[in-house]
């Protein structure tokens, strides 16, 4: 563990994200000792508050217990509060000056951490002001953490790009997927590089389909408003689960680098195939949830229109155009208000070419990547049943990696905190990665704005619509998990 130092500025401050995840995040990094004397946060957004209540508000987004609770008060000793409107000038003059002096008292060195953690319309003035306000220090690195969504599609996403790289280079910009933070998606990397028995079946001739399954069981809760306006496309997919192919897809990487990974990573987002509107309609499947299982319908929920388009679920069916994965369906399938909580990619093989234990059906092969709730690889394969005479049956071998002792998993946003301090951004997305997701989105997503009748329904607590099964029954497949 290095120790670190840093000033952090969070925009957002009193907002939803800060408390469940960033500060949380800070303290534990804290605890481990990558945080120890020399950092300081300051949290601003428009609300008055003082110091004081600042660090009640930290103390008890933390929530510690017993022997930890004095190092919470210590902890939180390190954050101050600066109320702070982003669009007027004058207060990053305060904010600078308040910036300099925790600089000085907590011998920084002009290490600062721009955390953006509000409303993206907001990102290009605050980049703005960070520069011509001196808040950036020559000293130290001045690197600038961006929360999703970015954009809205490819133009926006540009837009927000320019308006940020105007001053602040690439290298500084750490683009958050917090998916990329989390252990069993790092895992696909170690799984697919760290073993020659995968790297050489990881490719079309052995790989029959991936399938990729982002559910929720919660419905749109208090983001309303922008699920509203965004919808499980552009909220799931462009990003989340676009990465998630990208680390499946990918060429082997030169090291395992920030330039080599990234570079692949490109590579594979550039290779996605883009459909045309007929295969969009054949390909991808959209659909809202409707009142069931003692739940509303999304158009019953509060702030939501009536007659709202907007899907909850998208299903499809993508290709990687690259050397390894042409001819290779990726069913992807994401929502809200599904019967489970559940993250996990299941990669299904090749049948055996000839079965010499016919009439006796093999099983498939399929390795299943638990991202959440469990966290576990496990593998589907046959084995002799014990006893006389030859049966086969389907079994597998897992893998917990909290089994063996090791500690339970760190929170996404601590393990990305942690590497934007040291200033790598291997887990963080290139605006080239974000750019070709943004434009296979935008494909579907035109698509559907120009046809407005085939938005299905799907009740409350099921797995989706029929149309997202028959999406894989046309090729002869189904979803393993099923819910
Ligand atoms: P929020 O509405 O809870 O908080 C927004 C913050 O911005 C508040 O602190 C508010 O005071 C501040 N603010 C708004 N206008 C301001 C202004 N003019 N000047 C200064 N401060 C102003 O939002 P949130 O849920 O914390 O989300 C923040 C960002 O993170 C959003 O871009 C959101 O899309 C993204 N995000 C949130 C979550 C989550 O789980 N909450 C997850 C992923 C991404």
């Amino acid at each position: 563990v290095t120790e670190q130092r840093a000033l952090f500025i969070i925009f957002g401050g009193t907002g939803d994200l800060a408390k469940r995840k960033l500060y949380p995040a800070l303290f534990n990094l804290y605890r481990k000792g990558f945080l120890k004397e020399n950092f300081a946060v300051i949290g601003t957004a428009r609300r008055p508050w003082t110091d004081e209540h600042f660090q009640e508000v930290v103390r008890d987004a933390i929530h510690a217990e017993g022997a930890l609770l004095k190092d919470t008060s210590r902890f939180a000793s390190h954050f101050y509060y600066q109320s702070h409107n982003v669009n007027d000038t004058e207060h990053y003059t305060t904010l600078r000056n308040l910036a300099e002096k925790l600089d000085q008292k907590y011998e920084i060195g002009g290490n600062r951490m721009f955390y953006l953690a509000m409303s993206p319309r907001f990102f290009g003035t605050i980049a703005k002001h960070l520069k011509s306000q001196k808040i950036v220090t020559a000293a130290g690195y001045n690197r600038v953490i961006i929360e999703k969504p970015f954009g809205r599609d490819f133009a926006s996403a540009e837009e927000l790009n320019e308006a940020i790289g105007r001053y602040f280079p690439e290298k500084d910009v750490f683009r958050i997927d917090h998916y990329l933070g989390k252990e069993m998606v790092q895992n696909i990397l170690a799984v697919r590089f760290g073993n020659n028995l995968f790297r050489a079946l990881w490719n079309n001739r052995y790989i029959d389909n991936i399938q990729i399954t982002l559910s929720e069981s919660l419905g749109v809760e208090e983001r309303a408003g922008y699920y509203e306006t965004a919808g499980a496309l552009r909220d799931m997919v462009q990003n989340h689960i676009l990465q998630i192919v990208s680390l499946l897809t990918m060429n082997m990487p030169a090291s395992y680098s920030e330039t080599d990974i990234r570079r692949e990573k490109i590579y594979a987002l550039k290779s996605l195939r883009k459909y045309t509107p007929e295969e969009v309609e054949k390909n991808f499947v959209r659909a809202q949830y409707k009142a069931a299982n003692g739940q509303r319908g999304y158009r019953e929920e509060e702030k939501i229109a009536d007659d709202s388009s907007t899907e909850t679920f998208v299903a499809g069916k993508l290709f990687v155009d690259n050397e390894n994965f042409s001819g290779v369906p990726i069913y992807i399938r994401t929502g809200k208000r599904l019967s489970q909580k559940t993250s996990r990619i299941d990669i299904a093989f090749k049948a055996m070419p000839t079965n010499i234990f016919a009439p006796q059906r093999l099983g498939q092969n399929v390795l299943t990547i638990n991202i959440e709730p469990e966290g576990k690889i496990f593998m589907q394969i046959n084995v002799k049943k014990i006893g006389q005479g030859f049966t086969l049956k389907n079994s597998h071998l897992d893998f917990f990696p909290t089994s063996n002792g090791e500690s339970t998993f760190p929170e996404a946003y601590e393990k990305l905190f942690a590497d934007a301090l040291a200033g790598d951004a291997t887990n963080f997305t290139h605006w080239e990665e974000v750019a070709h997701s943004w434009k296979f989105v935008d494909t579907i997503r035109d698509t559907w704005d120009k046809q407005n009748d085939v938005l299905e329904e799907y009740p409350c607590g099921s797995m989706g619509p029929q149309a997202s099964d028959k999406l894989l029954e046309r090729d002869g497949c189904k979803w393993f998990y099923q819910g």
